[in-house]
């Protein structure tokens, strides 16, 4: 007999976990073995569009976590499956029975095919004597709990917020967090006498099709382990932000003084507009993967909150930061669930679905080797490429310049950002990608279109940004630097070895503004 803890790519922590806390009580009640399972899904990363760094990112994290397992006497018992339809069946039939496994316990993942997935493997558990435990974990608050006075799911973000806000004030379980697994002691005794039973503990360097080249610098801008996101979330939280040109590297080297008035997060509200500095938490990584639960980071957070109490209003840094944390994600989330259809592609506003778009793979390509002519953009991307990562502003102003000014696909943009970014999340990057393409749950209206240049001013008002991403422009000065080619002679302009904009923004905006008008219409 044993109990097993299926872990998922998303919750790849030992503390504040949910299903593990449950099933290390089980084994401790039970005086079975306790084992780790994870089940490696390539057919599932691709489907799901999962990027190289993010799964170096995951690899990494299971590397840092065996020895505390270990510790735990907790073996690692890990699988691959091609074929990712077959997974309910081959856990129940051959993985579960060959670890003895009557009880598993794991957190629900809710994207749909995972929840498939999930509830596919409680049923046939059931019906082969095994006991699947499926539970909440990953938000605080559940999905399908907040409801208008009328009982319906709501989708407009202020008034969910505010229920959200009152359920956990009313409600301080919820931010309570779950026991650390006791040692399994029950599991030497069985593990000698088992023996190779569960020595199926090798985790592989890389997974094929998922290679990374640049390894040794991601370990460098992403170390892995609850210990480096708590490090950044202490450094974001206490100390006062700095202008930090080299963006490749390690964060948490650079130093920052301490300042509880003047830290990063009391500075959120202007500093989380600017990506000249670095000024937001960089905790996306950590909290996709679930290296650090949403629970622990709040908590941390309402230490500084007033009267120790969790702000999550707008006029603070803190309170706007706690919303970003607990509510956007979670709102995204439960927007997914409810109306599953915008992780399939669909508009949520269907009256968009027939906007009419350009098909143009140099436009498309331009864009993601950030060679558009348009400095703050191809900077953006440059870094999206070198980092697998970009502050959430020009993650909205290169998404806004791929729908808005080149009029492609907004879904081509979406699946180019999971492909990119070592904090891909379907939920958060698919709401993003809709608020941004004006179709999704209160997205930006469709007549409100960026303007490249004023946002390349505001969110790098001396072009530093720009400068470190960009070298074909590091020795222009002033405002050339958002727009070389608009205000540099011609003759001086074709030296950099830059592009010319490849879309003119006056037309761009006329185009865009007719077909969201018209939609199935072309001018
Ligand atoms: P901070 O500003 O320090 O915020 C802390 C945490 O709050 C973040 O780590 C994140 O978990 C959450 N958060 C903050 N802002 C948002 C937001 N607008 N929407 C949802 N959650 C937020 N975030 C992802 O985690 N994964 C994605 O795949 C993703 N794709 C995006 C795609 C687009 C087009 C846009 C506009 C936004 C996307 N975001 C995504 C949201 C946001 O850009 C990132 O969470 C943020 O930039 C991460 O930086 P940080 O950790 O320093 O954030």
């Amino acid at each position: 007999e044993s109990v097993v803890y299926w872990m998922r790519m998303e919750d790849m922590r030992l503390e504040d976990n949910t299903a593990l806390a449950q099933a290390s009580q089980k084994a401790q009640e039970m005086g079975v073995p306790l084992v780790w399972l994870f089940v490696l899904s390539p057919g599932d990363y691709k489907m799901h569009d999962r990027s190289p760094k993010r799964i170096d990112f995951m690899l990494r994290n299971l590397r840092y976590l065996r020895p505390r397992f270990d510790k735990l006497n907790i073996p690692l018992h890990i699988v691959s499956f091609d074929k990712r339809l077959s997974i309910p069946r081959r856990l129940v039939t051959e993985v579960f029975p060959s670890l003895g496994a009557n009880h598993v316990f794991c957190n629900l993942e809710y994207e749909v095919d995972e929840l498939r997935r999930d509830i596919a493997t409680v049923k046939l558990g059931r019906e082969n004597g095994v006991d699947v435990v499926a539970v909440h974990d990953r938000l605080v608050v559940p999905p399908g709990r907040i409801l208008s006075k009328v009982g319906k799911p709501m989708s407009v973000f202020s008034p969910w917020q505010r229920q959200w806000a009152k359920i956990v004030d009313d409600e301080p379980d919820l931010l309570e967090i779950s026991p650390d697994p006791k040692p399994n002691d029950a599991g030497v005794r069985q593990h000698e006498k088992l023996g190779k039973l569960f020595d199926a503990s090798d985790i592989p360097d890389h997974l094929e099709g998922f290679e990374v080249e640049d390894a040794e610098q991601l370990k460098v801008s992403w170390p892995e382990g609850i210990d480096k996101a708590r490090e950044l979330l202490d450094r974001f939280l206490h100390t006062k932000p700095r202008k930090q040109l080299l963006k490749l590297v390690d964060p948490l080297l650079d130093g920052a003084e301490k300042d509880e008035k003047l830290s990063r997060v009391q500075q959120y509200g202007t500093g989380r507009n600017l990506v000249d500095g670095d000024n937001s938490s960089r905790l996306s990584p950590y909290l996709t993967s679930g290296v650090i639960s949403a629970r622990m980071v709040l908590r941390e957070a309402k230490k500084m909150g007033k009267g120790g109490k969790l702000e999550s209003g707008r006029d603070t840094g803190l309170g706007m930061w706690a919303q970003e944390v607990s509510c956007k994600v979670h709102f995204y989330n439960h927007i997914m669930c409810t109306w599953p259809r915008v992780s399939m592609g669909r508009p949520f506003l269907e009256k968009f679905a027939d906007v009419q778009w350009q098909v143009s793979e140099p436009h498309l390509q331009a864009w993601k080797d950030g060679m558009t002519g348009y400095p703050i953009v191809d900077a953006a991307m440059r870094a999206c490429k070198a980092r697998g990562w970009m502050e959430n502003r020009v993650r909205m102003v290169t998404a806004s310049f791929l729908v808005k000014e080149l009029m492609l696909d907004w879904r081509l943009g979406e699946k180019y950002f999971m492909e990119s970014f070592v904090d891909g999340d379907l939920a958060a990057n698919n709401g993003g990608w809709q608020w941004v393409a004006s179709t999704g749950t209160d997205p930006q209206p469709y007549f409100r279109i960026f303007n490249m240049l004023s946002q390349s001013e505001k969110c790098d008002p001396n072009g530093d940004y720009i400068r470190y991403w960009v070298p074909e422009l590091r020795n222009l000065k002033g405002k050339a630097i958002h727009d070389p080619h608009g205000k540099m002679p011609s003759a001086e302009f074709k030296k950099l070895g830059y592009p010319a904009p490849i879309v003119e923004h006056k037309f761009a905006r006329e185009r865009a503004l007719f077909r969201y008008k018209n939609p199935g219409e072309k001018e």
